[in-house]
């Protein structure tokens, strides 16, 4: 007999490492995966009671009732267990045009079952069972196993009779466990009958069990996670292109509407005056329209990868200077005062990536003049010089809407505009501030947004550039009302919409034009002797490109003229790429008056260029200064900011007293933690230290002045002994030489 027990020992083994991989694993919430979890827990369940009941049969005499209870409760799990299945087969079985309702009838499904096995249980209970046993053979039998043995009998032929009526789906996977289950329990019908000692029905549960494993839908759920997450992402970004799209065609109709508005206007027109009002909105709308494209043209550029850095030797105050002047009519008829303060040490000449500097700086002052109603825009720009770098701080405060807290870390994300609501009438595509980022960053820069709802914004943008010399060269001066009379242009280009507009912008320098519409016309008319004294060439033409054009040109003997690219590959970089193929020079299209007139400038006049130089020749007291520049003191390029000794050397004396003052109450703003007023002093020891030449000293103090703005006071307490031992070497220095004058 106790090799009986083998079977639901081994069963128990399978069963419970059967568990550990279903219960671990993530499962789809289905209703046959919870009918499996409870067909499962009832098998373990029954499992153990089949082995105690191999005990009860042997301990009954001294322990009647608990072996009665055994021997009941395992009759009792055994019908449990049929009416769990019967669940299984009846929802397998469901007519398919009724799987909508599954859930209801899934239900009342365990309604019924759980009274039937009520009620059997009562009967089990209340019915007698005996136990046989004569040493080498127990069994239990009597009307308690009879009736279990007459319901199971019902139980499967219920199955039997579902099988048959569905009998066209018996092949598909979740009919296995039921037609197994039904020759099963046949099967241990017939063994039982004949040897009544052996107990195999849970035994057989378990085998189900396992084969339902197999044919219930338990796909891999962590295929289906990323399949979702995929899907969520695809869901964001299909969002994100129907937003771009939506914003998008809204911005882009706007001016497209008033050009095209406009345009019918002048059509109609009679009067010239209300004409040339309606062509300059054409204009402004088309820059407009220019600005969008450009934005989007740019942003895709950045995230492909393909935005390039262009370094060129470059003159910020002339950028500045122009840049103050594109905002003032952007803030138009506001009650807004601009105020602008350039450091006065602003290196003349830079070396860098002009163009960017420019965007990142135009986005931002563009914003301020946008989202301010009244009060200020501060648009400062401060540097520290070192040897050829110069760390340039952009600093741009408006007293505008300013912008929630919860809302910063949205403001550089692209397509993001915030305070929709307020927005309504701003224009705008929400990519400005994106743009202006991934630029910063390009440039290896940081930009840095402080804000109060309501208050105003300031905007910090820190970038490096090289300092390319000392010579400050003058721009080419351009004349306003410059004409070339009777120079002789060659304007090629395929479309005909282009020579229009080309040759009127053109008409307006007096120059005598040829229009030509391909690249082949264009070698002809070079080829039989035609001479111009400039060739603007279109680069996409259809058969020969505008390059192909050029090289073909340049195999003609003695053909010298320059010849210009004319192309809408408006993209950063593109003309030195055009250069390098040999062409003169480069416009984009739409072509703009003054990049025209700088390029004929430069090919029909020759324009003297004027060079100025900074002498840096100082009159000095060699015996005072030598010792300063002994110790670091850069005085070179602190008396070309004061102008004289004398001025200098009052400077050091207020540094000085100044110096007596502020020391303390910079330890004092540390000591209370209060990072704002700690940096507004590092700032004022930034300045005056610029001014003298103390390269390190400014150096250590923009250093702690923005650490300070950002309120990183374990940063500053770390590096404050640094700062002040350096602060203190240089009052030193400054005592040591005040002394000896
Ligand atoms: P756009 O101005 O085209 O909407 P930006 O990327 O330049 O796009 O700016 C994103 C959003 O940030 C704006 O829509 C606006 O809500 C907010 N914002 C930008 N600059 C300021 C500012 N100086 N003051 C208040 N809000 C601003």
């Amino acid at each position: 007999m106790k090799s009986f027990m083998a079977f639901p020992i081994c069963s128990l083994i399978y069963i419970f490492i059967l568990s550990i991989i279903y219960f671990s694993k993530p499962r789809i919430k289905s209703i046959e995966n919870k009918i499996y979890k409870y067909i499962i827990i009832t098998n373990i369940v029954g499992l153990i009671f089949e082995l105690l009941c191999y005990v009860a049969v042997e301990i009954t005499d001294k322990y009647y009732l608990m072996s009665m209870f055994i021997l009941k409760g395992y009759v009792v799990y055994i019908f449990i267990w049929s009416l769990i299945f019967n669940i299984y087969v009846f929802i397998t079985t469901l007519d398919k045009n009724k799987q909508k309702k599954i859930t209801t009838y899934y239900k009342k499904l365990q309604i019924v079952s759980c009274f039937l096995a009520i009620l059997f249980a009562v009967f089990a209970f209340a019915l007698p069972i005996y136990i046989y046993n004569d040493g080498s053979l127990a069994y239990s039998y009597g009307p308690g196993v009879n009736l279990l043995l007459v319901l199971c009998g019902v139980v499967v032929s219920i199955w039997f009779v579902k099988c048959i009526k569905n009998f066209k789906y018996l092949k598909e996977k979740k009919y296995i466990p039921i037609i197994a289950c039904i020759i099963m329990l046949s099967l241990v019908f017939i063994i039982q009958s004949s040897n009544r000692a052996i107990l195999i029905a849970t035994t057989g549960h378990s085998l189900i069990i396992f084969l339902m494993y197999f044919t219930i839908e338990n796909p891999d759920m962590k295929l289906i996670n990323q399949l979702e997450l995929a899907k969520d992402q695809a869901e964001k970004a299909n969002h994100a292109k129907t937003d771009f799209l939506s914003n998008m065609s809204h911005e882009i109709r706007t001016p497209l509407n008033a050009i095209v508005g406009f345009s019918q206007c002048i059509e109609n027109a009679t009067n010239l005056e209300e004409a040339k009002e309606d062509a300059k909105d054409i204009v402004m709308a088309s820059n407009n329209l220019l600005e969008i494209v450009n934005g989007i043209l740019d942003i895709s550029k950045i995230e492909a990868d393909k935005m390039e850095i262009v370094n060129t030797e470059y003159n910020l105050k002339e950028i500045l200077d122009n840049l103050v002047k594109l905002i003032i009519p952007r803030i138009g008829e506001k009650d807004i005062e601009l105020k602008t303060n350039f450091a006065v040490d602003l290196p003349d000449m830079l070396y860098g990536d002009s163009g960017k500097v420019k965007q990142i700086i135009t986005n931002v002052l563009t914003n301020a003049a946008k989202y301010t109603e009244k009060g200020e825009i501060n648009f400062n720009v401060d540097c520290v010089n070192n040897k050829q770098q110069c760390k340039l701080i952009i600093t741009i405060k408006d007293t505008g809407r300013g912008i929630k807290t919860e809302q910063i870390d949205k403001l550089f994300n692209k397509f993001q505009r915030l305070d929709e609501d307020k927005n309504t009438t701003t224009e705008g595509t929400g990519l400005g501030l994106a743009i202006t980022k991934r630029l910063v960053e390009m440039m290896g820069g940081k930009i840095v947004v402080q804000s109060e709802y309501g208050e105003g914004s300031t905007f910090t943008i820190y970038l490096n550039q090289e300092i390319a010399n000392n010579i400050y060269k003058k721009e080419e001066v351009i004349e306003e009302n410059i004409t070339f009379d009777n120079k002789k242009v060659l304007l090629v280009d395929d479309n005909k919409l282009n020579i229009k507009v080309g040759t009127k912008i053109l008409r307006e320098y007096k120059l005598d034009i040829t229009p030509c519409e391909s690249g082949f016309e264009c070698i002809n008319k070079i080829e039989n002797d035609n001479k111009y004294d400039i060739i603007l060439l279109d680069i996409m033409m259809p058969k020969m490109s505008g390059v192909e054009t050029l090289k073909r040109l340049k195999q003609i003997d003695g053909f010298d003229t320059p010849v210009i690219a004319l192309t809408a590959d408006a993209i950063q970089g593109r003309e030195n790429k055009y250069l390098e193929v040999g062409f003169s020079g480069y416009l984009s299209k739409p072509i703009e008056h003054s990049e025209l007139k700088k390029v004929l400038s430069k090919y029909l006049i020759s324009v003297k260029k004027e060079e100025v130089e900074i002498f840096d020749e100082i009159k000095e007291d060699k015996k005072d200064i030598d010792y300063l520049k002994q110790n670091g003191v850069d005085v070179d390029s602190g008396l070309e900011l004061l102008g004289d000794m004398e001025t200098y050397n009052e400077t050091l004396k207020d540094f000085l007293t100044e110096c007596e003052t502020r020391l303390p109450k910079m330890k004092e703003h540390l000591s209370n933690n209060d990072s704002n007023n700690y940096a507004i002093l590092a700032h004022a020891l930034k300045s005056d230290s610029k001014y003298l030449g103390f390269k390190k000293l400014a150096e250590l103090s923009l250093d702690h002045e923005l650490k300070g703005k950002e309120n990183d006071l374990e940063y500053i307490k770390e590096h404050f002994n640094e700062f002040m031992k350096e602060t203190e070497r240089i009052i030193n220095i400054i005592k040591n030489y005040l002394g000896d004058e």
